[in-house]
């Protein structure tokens, strides 16, 4: 189902610059319509956010796209997801090949999703609980991808990184962030790029915004 419509999603991707074939293929698999509320199914394969209840969205494609291929992976990587909201990205790293770890603060999605994870076979590792803390079990992980802004990099998540590993977190205020990608040089240096202009819903817990 929705083939063509995920084949023409593809190819608005390679025209607003994504290149990893990784990625780009892994767009091809997933389909990002069983993702999404029944109601928008339609409007899945937009380049668009789109809404999954309680107040949270799915991210927009394009933005999915180029997190993933800023992480720089390599297949049977292990990859810390902050925010696992739909599922969405955590399926498109597990297409890749990846050992992904995936954290949700809302217990409803939470549930949600990891049924969705089950019936799909997408064969993740998600806990119910605050991602600003990371998840030390499995660390060091050669990428983390946090998928809602947060007021300032968590110190847990850095100490978390592999070297030579990276990571991509929306930094900034509750109306615009930008994007931070962090390279792990050695075990007390970092690299920090950034680029403007994203916006995300909060990254709420102990590391991140507080609740209101
Ligand atoms: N990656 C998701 C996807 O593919 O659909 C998009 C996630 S949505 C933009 C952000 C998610 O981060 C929400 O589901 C929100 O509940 C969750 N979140 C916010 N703060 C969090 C925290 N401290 N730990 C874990 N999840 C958090």
């Amino acid at each position: 189902m929705f083939e063509s419509e995920r084949e023409n999603l593809v190819h608005t991707l390679m025209k607003k610059g994504i290149k990893a074939p990784q990625v780009l293929d892994a767009f091809y698999k997933v389909e990002r319509h069983l993702f999404v509320p029944e109601s928008m199914k339609f409007f899945a394969y937009k380049d668009n956010a789109l809404p999954i209840g309680k107040g949270q969205t799915i991210s927009q494609p394009y933005t999915v796209a180029y997190m993933t291929e800023k992480l720089d992976l390599q297949k049977g990587d292990r990859v810390l997801e902050i925010g696992t909201g739909s599922g969405f990205q955590a399926a498109i790293l597990y297409a890749m090949g990846m050992k992904v770890y995936t954290i949700e603060r809302q217990y409803d999605i939470f549930l949600q999703t990891q049924k969705l994870f089950e019936r799909l076979q997408v064969r993740v590792m998600a806990i119910y609980g605050d991602g600003t803390i990371g998840w030390t079990e499995f660390a060091p992980y050669q990428g983390i991808i946090v998928t809602a802004g947060s007021p300032k990099v968590p110190d847990s998540l850095l100490r978390q990184l592999a070297v030579g590993g990276k990571m991509v977190i929306p930094v900034g205020t509750k109306s615009s962030q930008e994007l931070h990608i962090i390279t792990r040089l050695d075990e007390e240096h970092f690299e920090l790029k950034k680029e403007p202009n994203f916006l995300f819903v909060p990254l709420i817990g102990r590391e991140g915004w507080d609740n209101e």
